[in-house]
């Protein structure tokens, strides 16, 4: 079926920055310059910049810079890593796939890790602890930084849904052994096809990073230094991100705009739990890569919703942790588990039109009537 408001709308964002997207690609083809070209060199430096760090290396997906990040900081077998299991299973699986095993815990209501649960899920095989800034929205990373300092271990950001999210002064990616971010056409900075990025300010991470993502080869010795993946970001897409990444401030104003008007809009009704709004909440600062309601009535209003012609996703209606295959259903997380049967993501990304938000809203309203 034609939704009336759709989910993303890729032909939209692209035809508003065609001429520049264009004229990268082009560049890029009649160079032939398509595997870690300057294009590639000068991205990283801006994305670093952004985040305020030291390093940026561009990676095949944000998934890879995870599980790069806990390889590179030597989490392995026997190691146990405390994370959420509210987040996209990919922050899990970089647990499994180094050998360590995911330790979960609950989220608390902002839907960010309950720091007040870290404490309790530290033991002695503890190495690393993965934050994960999930809806645009940070963890708060002083309070994981510290708690990691006292017990010695390392923090890696999953900061895949929060590129330009803060609080206060300490920005997303920004504090942790890495920041991992991703590049899915759908994320806040999304290219056409996946990528993803690490960060850090760490020297010895940064070469092993690189060594990592490029099979092991140091490029200007022709040495094989150790055995590595190919997890490189296509210098195609590091010119386009390139391109992107000087609008994303404007869109990351226009999604907090687009948020204070569903605010508005929705407060009143009783029925519905809205995300904190963008003045809400002191120093944080949001950057809405998802909006994200709560309702009790959440598979009736989700139907309606769709036979209004508004398109929703929903993450996720079975938390991690209840999927059998993934081994992990002796965890009992009742925040989690409750997000899981009440949540609903509505449109959210800049291109959207007024008349699109109002309508969102007009049918929200109706449901409630
Ligand atoms: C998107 C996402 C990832 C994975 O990124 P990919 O680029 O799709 O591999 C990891 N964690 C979270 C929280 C995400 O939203």
């Amino acid at each position: 079926m034609a939704y009336k408001v759709r989910f993303v709308n890729y032909p939209e964002h692209y035809k508003r920055i065609w001429s520049e997207v264009r004229g990268a690609i082009d560049e890029c083809l009649s160079k032939g310059d398509l595997i870690a070209r300057k294009q590639l060199d000068d991205f990283e430096a801006d994305l670093a910049k952004f985040v305020g760090v030291k390093y940026a290396l561009g990676l095949n997906s944000g998934t890879d810079a995870l599980l790069l990040s806990l390889k590179a900081a030597g989490i392995g077998k026997g190691d146990e890593v405390v994370t959420v299991s509210h987040t996209f299973v990919a922050t899990i699986m970089s647990i499994v796939f180094n050998f360590a095993t995911p330790k979960l815990i609950d989220v608390a209501d902002d839907m960010e890790m309950d720091i007040s649960k870290l404490d309790a899920a530290i033991t002695k095989k503890t190495r690393a602890i993965i934050p994960v800034h999930l809806n645009g929205r940070m963890t708060d990373m002083r309070a994981v930084n510290k708690i990691a300092k006292e017990h010695d271990l390392v923090v890696v950001e999953d900061a895949a849904q929060a590129l330009g999210a803060r609080i206060g002064k300490c920005k997303s990616g920004g504090t942790g052994l890495t920041g991992c971010f991703s590049f899915y056409p759908a994320k806040i900075l999304g290219c056409a096809g996946d990528g993803g990025a690490l960060t850090t300010n760490d020297d010895e991470m940064m070469r092993n990073i690189k060594l990592l993502r490029d099979h092991g080869f140091k490029r200007d010795t022709n040495e094989l230094l150790m055995y590595g993946f190919n997890s490189r970001l296509d210098n195609i897409q590091a010119a386009m991100l390139g391109i992107k990444l000087r609008y994303l401030p404007d869109w990351i104003t226009r999604r907090r705009q687009i948020a204070a008007k569903y605010e508005k809009g929705l407060r009143k009704i009783s029925g519905l739990k809205l995300p904190p709004g963008p003045d809400a909440s002191g120093d944080y600062f949001d950057v809405y890569q998802n909006y994200v309601i709560r309702s009790e009535k959440r598979d009736k209003l989700n139907a309606f919703l769709k036979e209004k012609g508004v398109e929703t996703i929903l993450s996720w209606p079975k938390p991690n942790h209840h999927h059998p295959a993934l081994g992990l259903t002796k965890f009992k997380l009742p925040v989690t588990e409750k997000i899981s049967r009440t949540v609903i993501s509505l449109p959210m990304y800049p291109e959207m039109f007024e008349e699109e938000i109002g309508y969102v809203i007009d049918v929200l309203k109706e449901f409630h009537e």
